[in-house]
C-alpha cells in the first residue's frame, strides 16, 4: 500500500513542477522561452535513450509517442487550428497519441530489441510516412475522412470526443492492468496519456505543449531511475533489501543499532530433497517472516540462506525478545511449497502421474542468529564478525537458537 503511495509522488512532483513553470512564464525572457520549447525533445530524447540502455520496451514505446507527439506539434501546429493542415494533424495526432500510448500499454513489457516490437516500431513509423506524404500532396482527401478539431464542449476541450473516449480508455488501461496482473503500478504510461491528453485538450494554453510533455519526459526519466535503483538494492527472489542495502543504511544508521545475522539451519537438505526451486521458495517464505519483525528492525538477504536484521538505535538485550519471537514463528510455520520440477508438464503426463507425484511439500526450517550491537566493536564490519561467530555459536550449539555476542 504504502509503495503504491510511493509510486504516486513522481508524477504529482512533475504535475507541480508542470504548473509552476506555467505560472513563471510571465517571468521568463524570450531565451528562456526558446529553451522551454526544445526541452520536450531533450528530456523525452534522454527518456528513450535510458529505456534504450535498459531494455525497456514500454519506456522506449512511451518516450518515442511523446517525442512523435511533440515533433508533429512543433512542425504541423503552430498556426491556428482552423487553418490547413494544422486544425487536421491536430485532429489526427489526437487519435494517434491514446492508440499508441494504449498499445505500449497493452503490449508486454518484452525489451526493444524483440523481433515483434521492432516490426512494430516498422508499422508505426510507415504509416506515420505515408500520412505525413499524403498530407503533402493530398491534403484534401484528409477534410472528409477526419472529425474537426473539436467543437467547444463543457470542458471547452479541443479534441474530439472520439479522441477523449480514446484517452479515457488509454488511461483506464494503464491503471487497471497493473492491478489485474497483480503488479507494481507504474504511473509512466498513464501520466503520459494524461499529459498528452491535458497538451491538446486545452492546446490554446500559451507553451502547454512544452510544459507538458516536458513533464511526460521527466516522469519517464524519474521513474525508470527508481526502477534501476529497485534493481541495484533490492534482492531479486525475496523482494527485500540486499547486501548494498544494508551497506548503504549503515552509513546513516547513527552510533547506536544491534545487527542479527540469520542463518536457515540445514539449507542444503532442503536443496538436496526438494530440489533448487522448492529451496527457492522456502528463502522467499523466510525473508516473509523476517520483513514482519517487530521491535523496528530492517531485514536484508546478505547473500544465499543468510540474512540480517538491523535495529537501529537499540542495544542486543533491547532486541532479543523480538528475535526470539521471529525464531518461534519461522519454526512453528508450515511452508506449503510448489515442487515445480515434479510437476508434470501435460495434462496427460499429469493424469498418470497424479497421487504419485510430490507436487506440494509441507516443510518446517528453523534459523539460527547471532546478535551483536555498536557497543561490541568500533566499526560495522566488527559487529558484523562478532553477530556472524555468535550465529556460528548458535550452530555448534544445537541450531534453531539465539546467541548474543
Ligand atoms: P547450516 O545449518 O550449517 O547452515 O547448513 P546449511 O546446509 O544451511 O549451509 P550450507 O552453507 O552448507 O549450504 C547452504 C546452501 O544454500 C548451499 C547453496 O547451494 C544454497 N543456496 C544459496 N543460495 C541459494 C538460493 O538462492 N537458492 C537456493 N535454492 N539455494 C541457495
Ligand atoms: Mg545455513
Ligand atoms: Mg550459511
Amino acid at each position: 500500500m504504502t509503495q503504491s503511495l510511493v509510486r504516486l509522488l513522481p508524477p504529482l512532483f512533475c504535475l507541480v513542477l508542470a504548473m509552476l513553470t506555467y505560472w513563471q512564464l510571465p517571468h521568463l525572457d524570450a531565451e528562456q522561452i526558446s529553451l522551454l520549447t526544445q526541452l520536450p525533445f531533450i528530456v523525452c530524447g534522454l527518456a528513450a535513450f535510458m529505456a534504450i540502455l535498459a531494455n525497456r520496451s514500454r519506456d522506449l514505446g512511451g518516450a518515442g509517442t511523446m517525442l512523435l507527439g511533440y515533433w508533429l506539434i512543433t512542425v504541423f501546429m503552430q498556426e491556428p487550428l482552423s487553418t490547413e493542415p494544422a486544425g487536421q494533424i491536430f485532429a489526427l495526432t489526437s487519435l494517434c497519441l491514446p492508440v499508441l500510448l494504449g498499445l505500449f500499454i497493452i503490449l508486454p513489457d518484452t525489451g526493444w530489441r524483440h523481433p515483434g516490437f521492432l516490426v512494430l516500431i516498422a508499422f508505426i513509423s510507415i504509416f506515420v510516412l505515408i500520412v505525413i506524404s499524403l498530407f503533402q500532396w493530398q491534403p484534401l482527401w484528409f477534410d472528409t475522412l477526419m472529425p474537426s478539431a473539436g467543437d467547444p464542449d463543457l470542458l471547452n476541450l479541443k479534441i474530439s470526443s472520439l479522441s477523449g473516449l480514446l484517452f479515457f480508455l488509454a488511461f483506464t488501461l494503464g491503471v487497471a492492468l497493473p492491478i489485474l496482473h497483480k503488479e507494481q503500478l507504474d504511473t509512466s504510461m498513464p501520466s503520459c496519456v494524461l499529459f498528452s491528453f491535458i497538451t491538446l485538450g486545452w492546446f490554446g494554453i500559451p507553451q502547454i505543449s512544452s510544459i507538458m510533455f516536458s513533464a511526460a519526459g521527466l516522469l519517464l526519466i524519474i521513474n525508470q531511475t527508481h526502477s534501476l535503483l529497485n534493481m541495484v538494492y533490492r534482492d531479486e527472489l525475496t523482494q527485500i533489501p540486499n547486501r548494498r542495502a544494508l551497506l548503504r543504511d549503515v552509513r546513516s544508521m547513527g552510533s547506536t543499532y544491534a545487527l542479527a545475522m540469520v542463518d536457515v539451519d540445514h539449507f542444503k537438505k532442503i536443496n538436496d530433497n526438494y530440489g533448487h526451486d522448492v529451496g527457492d521458495q522456502v528463502l522467499k517464505a523466510v525473508a516473509t517472516k523476517l520483513r514482519r519483525v517487530s521491535g523496528g528492525g530492517k531485514a536484508y538477504r546478505f547473500g544465499g540462506e543468510e540474512f540480517c536484521v538491523l535495529f537501529r538505535g537499540r542495544h542486543t538485550d533491547q532486541v532479543l525478545d523480538f528475535l526470539e519471537d521471529l525464531r518461534r514463528n519461522i519454526a512453528d510455520y508450515d511452508m506449503t511449497a510448489r515442487d515445480k520440477q515434479s510437476r508434470p508438464r501435460s495434462k496427460k503426463s499429469g493424469e498418470k502421474k497424479r497421487g504419485a507425484s510430490r507436487r506440494d511439500c509441507n516443510i518446517r526450517v528453523t534459523v539460527s542468529m547471532g546478535v551483536a550491537d555498536s557497543q561490541d566493536a568500533l566499526h560495522f564490519e566488527g559487529v558484523m564478525k562478532a553477530s556472524d561467530s555468535a550465529m556460528y555459536r548458535a550452530k555448534e550449539g544445537g541450531r534453531n537458537q539465539i546467541k548474543t555476542c
